[in-house]
């Protein structure tokens, strides 16, 4: 498959569509999903081009879970969460819906979590949570 430079995470990492952001360096972003699956719902991307994990470089992977680890924990602190979850989906047969790769760093359990890529947050809570994480760092 080839990596579709219109997904909406190509048009975020273009500014060409706003993000709540949280953290950014030279290769990576992070910012709240807007369809939360419990408060505090981040998503971290890789600025290089690649749809699953399977298309990334070892470079930007080993990049990647630092960032996801840096990130997990300010989300952790921030919102004094007791237990995070971490998953990353990779092809639609295993449910990912946005094609450019990401982690998605989940205060609480998934087996508690709302349903995926549902139901939208307005962004007034969502900033007053992105800025309790970014608190956290
Ligand atoms: P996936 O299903 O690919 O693993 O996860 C994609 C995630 O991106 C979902 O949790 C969904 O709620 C989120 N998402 C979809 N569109 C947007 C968007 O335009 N902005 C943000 N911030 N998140 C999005």
């Amino acid at each position: 498959m080839t990596y579709d430079t219109n997904n909406i995470f190509a048009k975020i990492l273009r500014k060409e569509i706003p993000c709540i952001k949280v953290y950014e360096d030279e290769h990576t972003l992070a910012f709240m999903d807007i369809m939360p699956q419990a408060e505090g719902h981040t998503l971290v991307i890789p600025k290089e081009a690649a749809i699953t994990i399977h298309d990334l470089s070892d470079d930007s992977a080993a990049n990647l879970i630092i960032k996801v680890k840096l990130v997990a924990a300010a989300v952790k602190k921030g919102l004094n969460a007791d237990g995070i979850t971490l998953f990353q989906l990779n092809g639609e047969q295993a449910g990912q819906t946005v094609p450019h790769i990401h982690f998605h760093i989940l205060p609480g359990s998934y087996l508690t979590a709302k349903a995926h890529a549902k139901i939208n947050a307005d962004t007034d809570s969502l900033e007053a949570i992105a800025e309790k994480i970014r608190k956290g760092f």
